[in-house]
């Protein structure tokens, strides 16, 4: 079932988008505290997994559910395509006139639905929780995130809210806008503050995961980091010129001391300092060159033009009454 195929399809009040990787044991306990959340605002809902090439069973426990439930309904990618990619497409497909991102794991507590619709009714288009305490994070993660959102907001003119991730309500406005950004490294945090309209803090407590361990090895944080970071800023490419400068800089300090004792009468023996010269400089500019490369390679990636994912197989319930062909 292709995805233009249901674009037909009725408009709900409200979709909660989960992305889920290996997420087995998780799976039931998400849909239970996600429907009681949905069924305190009526029963308009829709409640969208999409399974990014789980290898675990999640598939089929997911598939299980969309079978029973016409509120569920399970896209499956045709590989794993990673966090970010599999929240982009459950957020391409939803339909919801308000939309909530939701992890698989239970870190962040679909009860707070409620106080977060409240607040959208205040007049804002995004609701993006912010964490507050994060219980059973290393101080390893919790040290790196908190310097990767200060380096970024250094680099970035888009305001970026630190200790805030996916977890947010939008409303179909800003979603239709972040649907319109066809980029292939997404961050998507940031790519809703760059959006605007209105958005507000949605201060709470994340949890510990409720089964499993995290799937952001130390890997792909480093990898969403540079993602973040060169999606919104070109400022490491500024960074040559400045290196450039200040190693010049430099250059002219040393000449200046060589001179010097020169001219009173020592002639500086040089071959140590030469050679830690020349490799300094070298490793500046394969440093230098290496960001070019960061950028030329999405560059090119970008210019395929590939679709983002490909599909497997949708499995929705009331798809598939309302419209025979799915
Ligand atoms: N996830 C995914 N594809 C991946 C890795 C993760 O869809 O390749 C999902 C995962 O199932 C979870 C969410 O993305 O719902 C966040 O992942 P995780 O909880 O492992 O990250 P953390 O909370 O530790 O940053
Ligand atoms: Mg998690």
């Amino acid at each position: 079932m292709e995805i233009e195929k249901v674009a037909a399809r009725h408009a709900v009040m409200l979709s909660v988008v989960v992305p889920c990787y290996n997420e087995l044991d998780g799976v039931a306990e998400l849909y239970r505290r996600v429907t009681a959340a949905c069924l305190e605002h009526g029963s308009s809902y829709e409640i969208v997994l999409v399974i990014d090439g789980a290898t675990d069973g999640t598939r089929e426990a997911v598939f299980r559910l969309a079978e029973t439930d016409d509120h569920v309904v399970a896209i499956d990618l045709a590989r794993n395509y990673g966090h970010q990619i599999a929240l982009s497409a459950g957020l391409e497909f939803c339909r919801g006139q308000r939309i909530l991102i939701l992890d698989a794991d239970l870190q962040d507590p679909p009860e707070l639905l409620g106080a977060m619709m409240t607040k959208m009714n205040e007049g804002f288009d995004v609701v993006y929780g912010q964490r507050l305490k994060r219980d059973g994070e290393s101080w390893f993660k919790l040290a790196s995130a908190s310097m990767f959102y200060r380096l970024l907001r250094r680099m970035v003119d888009v305001e970026i809210a630190p200790n805030s991730g996916d977890f947010r309500l939008m409303s179909r406005r800003a979603l239709d806008h972040l649907n319109a950004m066809p980029e292939r490294y997404r961050f998507i945090r940031g790519m809703v503050s760059w959006i605007g309209l209105k958005q507000v803090a949605f201060p709470y407590e994340r949890h510990r995961r409720f089964a499993g361990t995290t799937h952001y090895p130390l890997k792909k944080m480093i990898l969403l980091a540079v993602d973040a970071m060169t999606s919104f800023s070109v400022a490491p490419l500024r960074f040559a010129s400045l290196l450039g400068m200040m190693f010049g800089l430099l250059g002219l300090v040393v000449l200046g001391y060589t001179l010097f004792e020169w001219s009173v009468g020592n002639v500086l023996p040089g071959w140590t300092s030469l050679a830690a010269i020349m490799l300094i400089l070298g490793s500046v500019q394969l440093m230098v060159l290496g960001i070019f490369g960061e950028y030329l390679g999405r560059m090119y990636m970008e210019t395929k033009r590939r679709p983002l994912y490909f599909v497997n197989e949708i499995v929705a319930r009331s798809q598939a009454t309302e419209n025979t062909e799915l």
